[in-house]
């Protein structure tokens, strides 16, 4: 079976662009496949760690502990991401850069329990540019994982998985299959009126790449160098910006295909293949701009060759598809703004002004300076950077100053969240306490999806969320993590034996996939997995 993955893909991507497609990819995937309208992501933040982490498990963060990109790690005080793992070395790059695991996925996954139900004999095997989304979807007892090290611009994995790379990674590695795009123009591959049409200029005022990793213009054409002269970590960053890794995704899994003789035999295999271009370049240029409309014409004709190659090697009619993305993105605030939707950014010092005033006021009325309440917000090693104080919207409390202090944990909760909802731009907060107790409605959609992002072992003590087309002191154009459906609103699709194909518009989720793909494949579904099976679509 083959995952797809479109990291940033928002739903309605597939209506936009629709008629531009090719008959061999996303329209394949439409019209062959069952294909679900209403599907959303129940769980918050909507990022790319807990989105990969939700697919092949069935299981929203609270299940699979995946709860965001990054998170505070209590015990170090050090910021972690969600595939970080200081007991693995990195194989394919520098053996001294971070390597990654998937030690802190909490579920098992479909290509798990496959691996289970056949004595080992299937293999399982994830591909991305990002670490998270090559070894989230296959989960721990995958046979491999591959991502594109910015680095050294190879395909690596960890000593996780094995000691020393295959022969066939090695040798795609020695092609510099990244070196070969150096310099290249990134132009539209059709005629501008059709992106004036559907996207407007290339330049709005709302663009801004003067922020940007690497150098870059706000038009067509983009030229890939990241500004050096020969490829090295900027120019592999500035690759990581354009349509490219993609096309680089594809020859390395039809590598994977050929070498591990995936679909060879009686016992599924699975390939998870995560796009990740689309995501940065999204970030960078935001939903409706002419770049974000032309990585997703080329991913349709990156997806289109992928799936003829399986066809005439495999057979499509022998394979299941899943599509799907782990998170769509919100239009840029300013453009948000310029509408009259009311987008802006909410400035960090506004947030945690509010919160640190009001801590103050409750806990030292007198003034005493140094004031013993400047530590009761958990800081984590981050210093100078809005990063010490919260990260995924969640702020932490520092439990030894309270108890130090003799300070009530519910009432601090009260005090920072009256503050916090203070804060023009805030709009719903949430605290460990509440959430912990269950003190939620499940028929309040907000409220379902910071209970399903919550794992008590890994969140913080009080979650924000800013209003719709607003970001909490965010300086990326663009982004996501919002419960709102423009962060929520993904393509759910399956295709293959046992599926009837056709447009269902029965509510779904990612969190749906693993379970009906378990189902069609008459394997036990993943451990925590909570999704429902997509029974209107499957064949008794
Ligand atoms: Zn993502």
């Amino acid at each position: 079976m083959l995952l797809i993955v479109v990291d940033q893909f928002r739903y309605d991507y597939l209506e936009r662009f629709g008629d531009l497609f090719g008959p061999n990819g996303f329209r394949r995937l439409m019209r062959d496949g069952a294909s679900w309208t209403q599907s959303n992501y129940d769980h918050m933040p909507t990022y790319t760690a807990p989105g990969h982490g939700t697919m092949m498990t069935g299981a929203y963060p609270a299940e699979s502990g995946i709860i965001g990109n990054e998170w505070l790690d209590r015990a170090t005080g050090k910021r972690i991401t969600s595939v970080s793992d200081d007991t693995v070395k990195l194989i394919g790059g520098n053996p001294n850069d971070p390597a990654s695991s998937p030690s802190r996925l909490m579920a098992s996954t479909v290509g798990d329990e496959l691996r289970l139900a056949t004595n080992d004999r299937a293999k399982v095997i994830g591909i991305s540019v990002k670490d998270r989304s090559a070894i989230l979807p296959v989960g721990r007892h995958a046979n491999a994982a591959y991502w594109f090290n910015w680095l050294t611009g190879t395909m690596v994995s960890s000593t996780y998985y094995f000691n020393q790379l295959p022969a066939w990674v090695i040798n795609f590695n020695n092609t510099k299959p990244a070196d070969k795009y150096f310099g290249a123009k990134w132009e539209r591959v059709l005629p501008e009126s059709e992106y004036l049409k559907r996207a407007g200029p290339d330049d709005p005022k709302w663009e801004d790449v003067s922020n940007a990793w690497t150098p870059d213009t706000n038009t067509f054409p983009h030229t890939i160098t990241g500004g050096v002269s020969t490829p090295g970590q900027k120019f592999y960053t500035a690759l990581d910006y354009s349509p490219f890794t993609n096309e680089i995704l594809v020859s390395f899994a039809e590598g994977a295909i050929v070498n591990e003789h995936l679909g060879e035999d009686d016992d599924t295999d699975v390939l998870t293949v995560s796009f990740s271009a689309n995501d940065y370049v999204g970030h960078r240029f935001g939903p409706y701009s002419q770049e974000v409309m032309d990585v997703t014409l080329r991913t349709d004709r990156n997806i289109a060759s992928l799936l003829d190659f399986i066809d005439s090697r495999i057979g499509l009619a022998n394979t299941l598809v899943a599509f799907t993305a782990d998170h769509g993105v919100s239009p840029i605030p300013e453009h948000a703004a310029a509408l009259g939707l009311g987008g802006g950014r909410i400035p960090f010092d506004a947030v945690m002004g509010k919160i640190q005033a009001a801590i103050s006021a409750r806990y030292n009325p007198q003034g005493k300076k140094p004031d013993p309440t400047a530590d009761y917000l958990l800081q984590f090693q981050e210093a100078g950077s809005w990063r010490q104080w919260f990260i995924n919207n969640n702020l932490y409390f520092n439990y030894d100053a309270l108890k130090r202090d003799g300070i009530d944990v519910e009432e601090f909760s009260q005090v920072v969240v009256r503050a916090a909802l203070s804060v023009p731009g805030i709009a719903r907060c949430f605290t460990r306490l509440q959430l912990l107790r269950g003190a939620t409605s499940v028929t309040d959609p907000m409220e379902r999806r910071a209970l399903h992002g919550f794992y008590p072992a890994r969140s913080g003590d009080v979650v924000m969320v800013a209003e719709p087309y607003k970001y909490i002191a965010e300086t990326i154009t663009a982004t996501h993590g919002s419960p709102y459906s423009y962060d929520t609103h993904v393509p759910t699709i399956i295709m293959g034996p046992g599926v009837n194909a056709g447009r269902y518009l029965e509510a779904a989720t990612p969190a749906d996939i693993a379970p009906t793909l378990s189902a069609l494949l008459r394997i036990t579904a993943p451990s925590n997995s909570t999704g429902r099976v997509l029974i209107e679509a499957l064949k008794k």
